[in-house]
């Protein structure tokens, strides 16, 4: 199918006025006001007929631009993300737009799972930021390209994290006993729980939370006392050694980079940096900061393996997330031999093999 010939497609002309586009394959617009649905699918790259993958986001966007400009950025990393794990798929990403006021959920999915079907198997989702597993469940009684409700992608995106964590201590500190370490984490939803409670089995103790859902911050308190909550505005400035962005995208910024006091950055959240000058800022202070999308890859490993096999193995997925820790291990020695940032080698690397993948 050609980007022209699909009914709502976004148009070149917009596309190319906008700094975040990147020859997208396909963007369309869903546009169903009977059901409050409105947002974007970016298709960044396609690899013959194989679908494209990413995850749909349900959030509070102040416009259509922006929604629009964040689907671009995601999918474009998604395609990243899918060459750095080894995976032969194009990037993908879907953001509906959080209907203000009162809203039909079901309504609102059931208009999205028939916008999927439009797209005839092209992009295959899942569950991202405002999206749960029971939104998955009722999706799929309309549609069938959806990943995600037997492989839990979170505990995969955060048992990549805890790898990811493991190679950069080794890296810095040839000591990857998490436990002599402190830790802030900034959102404690699906992915960011998880990697709390793998810390804390590990025998963590001096942990930080933050997160703007109140009642996910008691509940983590009520359970595990020896944790501090703090305010969402001070958890990236806490005296701490590692910093795990799990929240929202942008969290590392021109206002943010001066307070940050940990020597590592490694979280799931997907583009953390605002931008390149960041992540060159962040290299030059002598901070550690793990490719976002490489550290939040087990995710999409989960759901592959789902979507490639009819039953999940536990031990093959555990096995292909630990790869992560290989890559980065790449990353972090060709960084240190070229002195350039490791998410420059990162992207360097994933450049070249996108534009072996993808054709239409
Ligand atoms: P989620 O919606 O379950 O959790 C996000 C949490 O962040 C929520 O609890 C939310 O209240 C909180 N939050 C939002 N803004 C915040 C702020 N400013 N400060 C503090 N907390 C804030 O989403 P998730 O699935 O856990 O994903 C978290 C991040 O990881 C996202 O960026 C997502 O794209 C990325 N990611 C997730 C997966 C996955 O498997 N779910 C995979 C790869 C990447």
């Amino acid at each position: 199918m050609k980007i022209k010939s699909y009914k709502n497609a976004v148009s070149i002309k917009l596309l190319k006025s906008i700094p975040e586009y990147d020859e997208h394959f396909l963007v369309i617009h869903l546009n169903n006001k009977r059901a409050k649905l409105d947002g974007y699918i970016a298709i960044h790259k396609k690899n013959g007929k194989l679908p494209s993958f990413g995850a749909t986001r349900l959030w509070n966007y102040k416009s259509n631009k922006d929604a629009l400009k964040d689907s671009l950025r995601l999918s474009k990393l998604m395609s990243y993300k899918s060459a750095l794990a080894g995976l032969p798929y194009g990037g993908a990403k879907a953001v509906i737009i959080k209907p203000k006021g009162k809203f039909s959920r079901e309504k609102l999915f059931e208009a999205y799972a028939n916008e999927l079907n439009k797209l005839n198997g092209m992009f295959v989702t899942g569950t991202d930021v405002g999206l749960t597993i029971k939104d998955l469940e009722y999706m799929k009684k309309f549609t069938k390209y959806l990943v995600g409700y037997n492989s839990k992608p979170e505990k995969g995106t955060a048992l990549g994290v805890k790898n990811s964590l493991d190679s950069a201590l080794e890296y810095l500190y040839k000591n990857k006993l998490c436990s002599d370490y402190s830790y802030s984490i900034q959102g404690v939803g699906k992915v960011g729980f998880e990697l709390l409670k793998i810390l804390i089995d590990a025998g963590v103790r001096n942990i930080y939370i933050a997160d703007i859902d109140k009642k996910k911050v008691k509940e983590i308190l009520d359970k595990y006392p020896f944790v501090k909550a703090v305010n969402t505005k001070e958890i990236h400035n806490q005296e701490v050694d590692i910093y795990c962005p799990c929240a929202m995208s942008g969290s590392l910024n021109h206002r943010t980079i001066n307070d940050l006091k940990c020597k590592i950055i490694v979280g799931s959240a997907n583009n953390q940096l605002l931008d390149i000058s960041i992540g060159n800022e962040l290299h030059k202070k002598g901070i550690l900061y793990c490719p976002d999308y490489v550290v939040n890859s087990g995710g999409l490993i989960s759901v592959i393996d789902e979507y490639v096999y009819e039953k999940i193995d536990g031990k093959r997925l555990r096995n292909n997330i630990n790869k992560i820790s290989l890559v980065l291990k790449k990353i972090f020695r060709e960084s240190s031999k070229k002195d350039l940032p490791p998410f420059i080698v990162s992207n360097d690397i994933g450049l070249s093999i996108i534009n072996k993948n993808s054709v239409e």
